[in-house]
């Protein structure tokens, strides 16, 4: 049985006090006992929401450098990551790729890190509008798994999440349908079942871009939609527990 997921990537918001706020409530709160909750909080806040919720959510990064330390300056490593009790890693976030120029090669190296440290990784993809418009869009993806993921080991694989995330409904309030969302999962897990077959049925593929309480039950009916990588929405308790509480 595939692990239902619901992944909260908070980007560069919440105070301390907020984010301690956040995972206060979250431990005192009632979860749903299939779902694996996600939260990816800025890096500054990772021993707080470790110390506050580690035995209810995973906790991880939204980002690390792919060397284990060195003359780095401003970057973080997986390691230092894991050394505070944080197990995962966002790696190939749309923002990323596209604002801090995280080219496939770099993200490779980045995927392999993570895993190595022993974390597990979310690794994103998906097109921007141009590229759907012009019918590209499972080539994109096709691409960006190929070059950046699909080197892992079959028992590195044992620590994936894949999240599809199309650039153009990231944080703009425009979905993909269900059918789109689902035929691209579709696609990504035949992708997966060509490189490792065992691992194709037990890998999580997460939608992202635009998911809220008010769509996801929607997406998550669909079989091979696995959960969600949560913007906006998982800045707030309510709505964040109301999307995990969507399958
Ligand atoms: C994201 O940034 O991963 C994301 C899905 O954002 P939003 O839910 O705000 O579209």
């Amino acid at each position: 049985m595939r692990k239902k997921i619901v992944a909260g990537n908070w980007k560069m918001n919440k105070s301390r006090d907020e984010a301690c706020d956040f995972f206060n409530l979250i431990q005192k709160s009632f979860l749903p006992e299939e779902v694996q909750l996600m939260v990816f909080p800025s890096a500054l806040y990772l021993t707080e929401a470790v110390g506050i919720v580690n035995n209810k959510v995973i906790i991880g990064a939204q980002n690390c450098h792919f060397e284990t330390k060195g003359a780095f300056t401003g970057e973080i490593s997986s390691s230092m990551i894991a050394s505070v009790g944080a197990n995962a890693v966002i790696v190939g976030h749309s923002e990323r790729r596209n604002l801090f120029n995280e080219t496939n090669t770099m993200l490779a190296k980045k995927a392999s890190d993570v895993v190595q440290s022993g974390l597990t990784l979310i690794f994103c993809c998906g097109e921007m509008l141009h590229e759907r418009e012009n019918q590209q869009h499972f080539k994109v993806v096709e691409e960006q798994l190929k070059n950046g993921l699909f080197h892992l080991s079959l028992e590195q694989f044992a620590k994936v999440i894949i999240a599809y995330e199309p650039v153009w409904a990231i944080g703009t309030g425009k979905t993909a349908s269900a059918s789109d969302a689902q035929d691209m999962h579709c696609f990504i897990r035949s992708l997966l079942s060509q490189i490792h077959p065992s691992v194709a049925h037990q890998t999580s593929i997460l939608y992202g871009g635009s998911c809220t309480p008010a769509n996801a039950k929607e997406l998550f009916k669909q079989p091979d939609i696995d959960g969600g990588l949560i913007g906006g929405a998982s800045l707030n308790v309510s709505d964040f527990l109301a999307i995990a509480n969507s399958f």
